[in-house]
C-alpha cells in the first residue's frame, strides 16, 4: 500500500472501498486498531504538536480526508486516487455493521447529540447494534465510568467525535485498555448525523470547496480557514 508523507505525517494512498476493507480486516484480527483521517488542519495541528504527529505515525491507517491532503500528495509525487471523507468512512462502516453483526458505540459530542445521532443510524442501518452511546463533556470521574463502560459492552467499532487533537490522543491513550478493535476518531461526523450541522451540498463536496462550506456554517471557526493557504505554502516549502 502506497504512502506518503506530508509535512512530517504519514498518509496512506487508498480508496474508500479499500479503507473500508481494511477497517473490516482490523475488525478481524480483533487487536486494538486506530484510523485517524487527516485533513489539511489535522496536519498543520501535527507540524506544531509533536504528540499529535507520532500518534498519526503511528496509527493503524491515515486515510486522506479532505481536498488538500489529497492536492498535497498528488504535488508531492504520489498518486492519490481519492478522497476519504471521516464522515463517509464512518456511514460506510455503520451500513456494513448489521450485515456482518458489529456492535457500535457512539462516544463524544455534547449532550444529546450522540443520542440524537444513534437514533439516526437506527433508521438510516436498520439493525445496527448500539451497543453504548455517551457524550464528549466528561471529568476525570465520569472518564473512568464511560472506560468502564465501553469495556463491559465490548464494541468492534468505536467512533470517538471529541474534536482535533483530543480524539486522536484519547483513543492513544486508552485503546489497550478499551480492546475496541478498531477506533476511529471522527469530528463532527454525530453533529452532522443529529443535524445540529450540516454537511456540504455534493456540489461543493465535487468542486473541493467542503471547507470553504464548514468555515462559513460556523463563523466561530472561520478563523481555522487560515490554516489552509498556510497548508498551501508549507507543502510547496517542503517539496523536495
Ligand atoms: N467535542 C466533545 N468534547 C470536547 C470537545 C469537542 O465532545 O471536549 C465534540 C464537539 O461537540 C463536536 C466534535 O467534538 O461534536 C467535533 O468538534 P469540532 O467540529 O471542533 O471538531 P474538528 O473539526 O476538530 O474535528
Amino acid at each position: 500500500m502506497e504512502k506518503i508523507e506530508i509535512l512530517g505525517v504519514t498518509v496512506d494512498s487508498l480508496t474508500m472501498d479499500e479503507a473500508v476493507s481494511r477497517a473490516c480486516d482490523f475488525i478481524e484480527e480483533k487487536e486494538p486498531k486506530m484510523i485517524a483521517t487527516a485533513n489539511a488542519e489535522m496536519i498543520m495541528n501535527a507540524t506544531r504538536d509533536g504528540e499529535l504527529c507520532k500518534i498519526l505515525n503511528e496509527a493503524d491507517l491515515v486515510v486522506p480526508d479532505g481536498a488538500g491532503t489529497v492536492w498535497a500528495a498528488n504535488y508531492l509525487g504520489c498518486k492519490m486516487k481519492e478522497r476519504v471523507a471521516g464522515y463517509d468512512l464512518s456511514q460506510n462502516l455503520l451500513a456494513l455493521s448489521p450485515k456482518l453483526g458489529l456492535k457500535v458505540y457512539f462516544f463524544g459530542s455534547a449532550p444529546t447529540v450522540a443520542e440524537k445521532a444513534k437514533a439516526k443510524a437506527e433508521v438510516l442501518y436498520p439493525g445496527i447494534e448500539i451497543v453504548g452511546v455517551h457524550d464528549g463533556f466528561f471529568d476525570a470521574e465520569e472518564e473512568k465510568k464511560i472506560i468502564a463502560d465501553i469495556v463491559e459492552k465490548q464494541p468492534d467499532i468505536l467512533l470517538v467525535a471529541l474534536g482535533v487533537p483530543k480524539q486522536e490522543k484519547w483513543i492513544y491513550n486508552h485503546k489497550d485498555e478499551l480492546k475496541v478493535p478498531l477506533s476511529i476518531g471522527v469530528g463532527g461526523t454525530f453533529d452532522v448525523m443529529a443535524g445540529v450541522m450540516k454537511r456540504a451540498p455534493l456540489w461543493m463536496q465535487k468542486a473541493k470547496l467542503e471547507w470553504l462550506f464548514r468555515g462559513l456554517m460556523q463563523p466561530k471557526r472561520a478563523f481555522r480557514l487560515i490554516a489552509l493557504p498556510k497548508f498551501v505554502i508549507k507543502v510547496i516549502g517542503s517539496k523536495k
